[in-house]
């Protein structure tokens, strides 16, 4: 089957070569709508305490939304991508663009839609922390509470605020420099939080393997779906991530044999959702002998 490697080291080469850069834009997007969010919500007048601690919470609320909308776009993109790569995969090793029923090009978008109504029938995880986003801005309500119990000044503990969560990370560090209209914000970069800082960088960690994991899994849907309209592909083999370092359930999901189809390989339908967070597993197609 050299057609079949040659196709799926063609399609492999192009997601290790996008898939990180389309991540890392993600998550540099949502670092901006973070602190862009936090920007325009806080009050002129810091020293209002409950006024600050009330714009801290719809900054929240906005930057999980906006977290949510750039990942779904980014992912798109994403799809659309890998897609072309298929169709030419396809065209240079079998000649052919009829391989798949129709074109790929409107699987990206039916790939998402699958994605959120699987998850909607509790059918797929999402391993979504948007709620520890949430946790996150009552954290950050705490802390600027406990900061003006404590006798700092609210236009102190709000600037400490942003200084730990902006030292938290270089990318929103970056955000707040171009995003930081109120001056304030540049110059509080000076007095960081250890406390918030760790903070700042669950944010960002969640936010990144949030990225990471809906683009992967992402993936997956989209090779199910053009796997269904093919005739020449058999299955999906499941292909463990090289990142992989100790052995968990992937492992399984790579060497059984349920078919029929050899070890690891599903019919297209019946192939399997990520098992976990930021799991970078992919699929592989087998055609047809
Ligand atoms: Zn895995």
């Amino acid at each position: 089957m050299a057609d079949e490697r040659e196709y799926n080291s063609i399609v492999t080469e192009a997601r290790n070569k996008n898939l990180p850069e389309l991540i890392n834009n993600a998550f540099t997007k949502i670092g901006e709508e973070y602190v862009k969010a936090i920007d325009e919500e806080l009050p002129e007048d810091l020293s209002n305490t409950p006024a600050v601690v009330a714009a801290f919470k719809r900054a929240f609320k906005r930057f999980a939304q906006q977290g949510e909308r750039r990942i779904r776009e980014a992912t798109i993109n994403a799809l659309k991508r890998r897609m072309s790569t298929h169709e030419q995969a396809l065209k240079q090793v079998k000649g052919s663009d009829n391989i798949f029923d129709e074109s790929l090009s409107k699987v990206a978008t039916d790939a998402i839609d699958d994605m959120y109504k699987r998850r909607s029938l509790d059918v797929v995880d999402s391993f979504k922390t948007v709620e520890n986003w949430g946790g996150s801005g009552a954290m950050v309500e705490e802390e600027l509470s406990a900061m003006v119990r404590n006798g700092s000044s609210p236009e102190k503990a709000t600037n400490r605020i942003m200084a730990s969560l902006a030292s938290g990370d270089a990318e929103m560090q970056e955000a707040v420099s171009r995003f930081g209209r109120r001056g304030g914000l540049r110059a509080a970069t000076e007095e960081p939080n250890e406390r918030l800082q760790q903070l700042a960088r669950r944010i960002g960690s969640d936010a990144r393997m949030i990225a990471r994991t809906e683009m992967s899994q992402s993936f997956l849907e989209a090779d199910r779906r053009a796997g269904m309209r093919s005739d020449v592909v058999e299955g999906l083999k499941w292909t463990l991530s090289t990142n992989h370092t100790h052995e968990d359930i992937c492992d399984t999901l790579a060497t059984q044999d349920k078919y029929g189809l050899g070890s690891g390989v599903y019919p297209a339908e019946e192939f399997p959702s990520l098992p976990h967070p930021s799991c970078t597993c992919s699929s592989r197609y087998k055609f047809v002998d």
